[in-house]
């Protein structure tokens, strides 16, 4: 078997061929080809031949280790000059857009850093403790669901302490589906404003809304939502979901006990 061959099966990397493979300072070097002839824009995904070829650069990302030896991947890659985002290298499918590393060795990442603190992880790949907090940053975006915020009925707003109770974030979940659908630094009134403007118009859906008795959010529920249900709990926690709440009348998925409420 050829040695491009068998890095091609080793690494299976989406969409490309093996041409060259070379052992260099940084580790071993992967030389693949692009099979696509298509043109995409890694920002909006048009495709098409209105995309110029503005010139082409050769792009490296590191792969998942091979053994002890750090992997490179290189290609030479097209930029596209796109109407609507500019000049950008091609869209590939083993990495996601202006990213060093592939896909496979951000999904790593991404999934260690629900196991374990940035520094274990950035010791443990030898990347930097910053890099960890990016590449989660890019994987998050990549798979948020953004129709998460569509049509929500109940939902329930908490705040949770870290760095020993000297910081805050405001969540909100979706009592529906038991998922937390949103998450931002504060806990007040203006921290909770920041969501209802995300929503924008979407937010007339909302029927009830459930807080702790200690919250500071009142004041911007009851601006943006004047005919919402508030319901308080001094058990809602949303790392416990689903979570103690109670309506008059419970959304699907709801727990509560109705006795616990009082309706404002
Ligand atoms: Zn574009």
């Amino acid at each position: 078997m050829r040695v491009t061959t068998a890095f091609k099966r080793m690494l299976r990397l989406p969409g490309a061929s093996v041409i060259d493979v070379s052992f260099g300072a940084e580790g071993v070097i992967v030389t693949i080809r692009l099979r696509r002839r298509r043109r995409v824009c890694s920002r909006c995904g048009q495709t098409g031949r209105f995309l110029e070829i503005h010139d082409r650069r050769v792009k490296r990302w590191r792969h998942l280790d091979v053994g002890a030896n750090r992997c490179v991947i290189e290609c030479c890659l097209r930029r596209l000059r796109c109407p609507d985002c500019g000049v950008h290298l091609e869209a590939v499918p083993w990495a996601r857009p202006d990213a060093h590393h592939t896909r496979d060795f951000e999904d790593v990442v991404a999934w260690l850093a629900q196991q374990m603190a940035k520094t274990p992880i950035a010791g443990l790949l030898r990347i930097g403790w910053d890099t960890v907090g990016k590449i989660v940053e890019r994987v998050v975006a990549d798979h948020l669901d953004h129709r998460r915020l569509e049509g929500l009925i109940a939902i329930g707003v908490d705040e949770i302490s870290y760095r020993r109770g000297q910081r805050y974030l405001t969540s909100v979940a979706d009592h529906a589906s038991g998922s937390i659908v949103w998450c931002a630094p504060g806990r007040n009134a203006a921290t909770l404003q920041a969501f209802f403007e995300l929503l924008g118009e979407r937010r007339h859906s909302i029927r009830a809304v459930s807080i702790d008795m200690s919250g500071g959010y009142q004041q911007a529920i009851r601006e943006n939502l004047p005919d919402a249900e508030i319901c308080f709990d001094p058990f809602v926690r949303h790392e416990a979901l689903p979570v103690r709440v109670g309506c008059e009348t419970p959304p699907p998925g709801c727990r509560g006990s109705p006795a616990k409420l009082r309706a404002v």
